[in-house]
């Protein structure tokens, strides 16, 4: 898992019991993606044998990875991830190889969930300042997501805080179509991601999930920021665990070894 995994195809480790909130996008992606793998030939037998690609839009740290990952591995699909920035840093002429090879690798892999990150930067809104390299770039990307026959087996979710600044090109039928706000959590939300990203965490008896989430303190956190503030807390218990291994200035490993219990101990203290 320490690879790097970039453009490779893997099994992502993110299930739907990870992600809080973001129900209607669950459901979307669902029936866009989980149903569709599952069930390949109603679609043909309707006469529309390709999926939808879906674009994933909103502020930043709302999880728009996290749901394309949890629909990926919900389906049973490999998911290959990029980032648009990544591709487009490859010298001339490479960066469409880049493409082909990607589009490749997740025939290969097929079913398999391909995850565009940082789209606007790949296929910014064509304009009097785009070079011939970049033009080349998006017409390659446009030629593989179209595909000779279709694009059978490939799932392609696309990601961006800035819509506006991709080329319409890109959202027409066919190519990523379904557009997909991934919102800031309400309060209610920010309780449902504080309960996810704790739910192997030992927490004190004492500590409130909801009044946290619930708290004007956390207006306007993303799932980023929660994610944040689950990590301080866990950083501020261990400390106390650390220290409580200490006696008179001597160091007891042995008292770490208890630590998911002295952990919980300590949380809320
Ligand atoms: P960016 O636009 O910056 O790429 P993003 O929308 O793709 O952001 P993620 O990378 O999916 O955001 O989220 C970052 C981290 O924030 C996640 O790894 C997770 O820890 C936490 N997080 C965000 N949204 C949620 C959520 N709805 N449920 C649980 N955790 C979340």
């Amino acid at each position: 898992p320490s690879i790097r995994r970039e453009g490779f195809a893997t099994t992502p480790d993110v299930t739907w019991a990870d992600v809080g909130s973001l129900h209607e996008v669950r459901a979307e992606l669902f029936m866009s993606t989980t149903f569709h793998i599952a069930h390949p030939e109603l679609y043909t037998a309707m006469g529309v044998p390709n999926p939808s690609g879906v674009l994933l839009y909103g502020p930043p740290g709302c999880g728009k990875t996290l749901v394309a990952k949890a629909a990926a591995s919900e389906s049973g699909a490999n998911f290959i991830s990029i980032k648009g920035p990544e591709l487009l840093n490859k010298f001339v002429g490479e960066s469409e190889k880049a493409v082909r090879t990607l589009f490749e690798r997740a025939r290969a892999a097929k079913p398999c969930v391909v995850f565009f990150d940082e789209m606007d930067a790949l296929v910014p809104r064509r304009g009097s300042d785009n070079n011939q390299s970049s033009e080349r770039l998006v017409n390659q990307l446009l030629a593989e997501m179209d595909g000779v026959d279709g694009r059978q087996g490939v799932y392609l979710i696309g990601a961006t805080n800035r819509p506006d600044m991709i080329d319409p090109a890109l959202l027409r039928p066919g190519r990523l179509d379904k557009l997909l706000y991934v919102p800031l959590p309400p309060p209610e939300g920010r309780v449902s991601i504080l309960q996810a990203l704790t739910r192997k965490t030992p927490l004190a008896p004492e500590v409130d999930i909801a009044a946290i989430g619930l708290d004007t303190r956390c207006s306007r956190f993303s799932g980023a920021d929660l994610a944040a503030l689950v990590k301080a807390a866990v950083d501020a218990a261990l400390k106390e665990v650390v220290n409580a291994a200490f006696k008179d200035g001597v160091f007891d490993p042995a008292a770490l070894l208890r630590l998911p219990s002295s952990a919980g101990q300590t949380t809320g203290q």
